[in-house]
């Protein structure tokens, strides 16, 4: 039966087609012309078809080739590149989890998303680890943006952070706002989620208002941040991030 095959190689990249006639997939085929190194994992249906991840070894044929999953976003029709992730966050999981932290001993492949120690028989699974994101504004045609140490590009994001170990999401997001501008918020409005897997992220996308404060910036994450006017945008993030979406989002409302 055709199948689609996610697979990996052990840099994490993703294996992708090209098309005869331009663009990209994902092989989709009943067997592929790689070598399988590892256990495979079966993911949810794409498209009425069987969905499988694998990692890989070896060398590829003309027709297929290599690519970053955050690069693939751009390659490939949305609905693989979203499947893409999850694949690729179970794919880490079974390779890099290997040994029980309890007791040492080999963990096997249980289930597609959890493994069992072969010693005391703990069962793990697959983890998430949640982030929040939140658009601070002021008044109705100001956002606070922020430029991080660590962002790829010179653009303008939001604040993001970890949720802590026994803090609620809310929590973290006030959290956040102050460790890194010194601002107090006001009216903290869950937006969405996205599964972010770089590499087993969950983001949730808050809006929230200024209450009071001046900005100091937490030198440590962040270049700069400001208050941005909707009319005077700096350049802000690409349309797959959360960020984007919010500051879509924001910018929609009335003007
Ligand atoms: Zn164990």
């Amino acid at each position: 039966m055709k199948t689609y095959w996610f697979a990996f190689n052990e840099k994490s990249e993703i294996v992708v087609e090209k098309k005869a006639e331009g663009g990209y997939r994902i092989p989709f085929a009943e067997t592929v012309p790689f070598a399988i190194k590892s256990e495979t994992i079966t993911l949810p249906e794409l498209n009425g078809c069987p969905a499988k991840a694998v990692s890989i070894d070896g060398e590829l044929p003309s027709t297929l080739e290599f690519s970053g999953l955050r690069d693939s976003y751009v390659k490939l029709p949305f609905d693989e590149y979203y499947a893409a992730g999850k694949a690729a966050e179970l794919i880490n999981f079974h390779t890099n989890i290997r040994f029980c932290s309890h007791c040492g001993k080999e963990m096997e492949k249980k289930t597609d998303i959890s493994r069992v120690c072969t010693g005391c028989g703990r069962e793990i699974w697959a983890p998430v680890q949640p982030a929040i994101i939140v658009l601070v504004s002021r008044d109705k045609d100001e956002v606070l943006l922020a430029r991080a140490k660590n962002f790829r590009r010179p653009y303008y994001g939001l604040i993001a952070g970890f949720v802590e170990t026994g803090e609620s999401i809310e929590e973290t997001v006030r959290r956040e706002v102050m460790e890194e501008t010194g601002l107090k918020i006001k009216n903290i409005r869950y937006y969405k989620s996205q599964p972010w897997p770089y590499p087993n992220n969950l983001m949730l996308g808050f809006f929230a208002e200024y209450e009071s404060g001046e900005i100091k910036v937490q030198e440590e994450e962040l270049l700069d941040c400001r208050w941005f006017n909707r009319h005077a945008m700096p350049e802000i993030p690409g349309k797959l991030s959360m960020a984007r979406m919010l500051l879509d989002e924001w910018l929609s409302w009335e003007k």
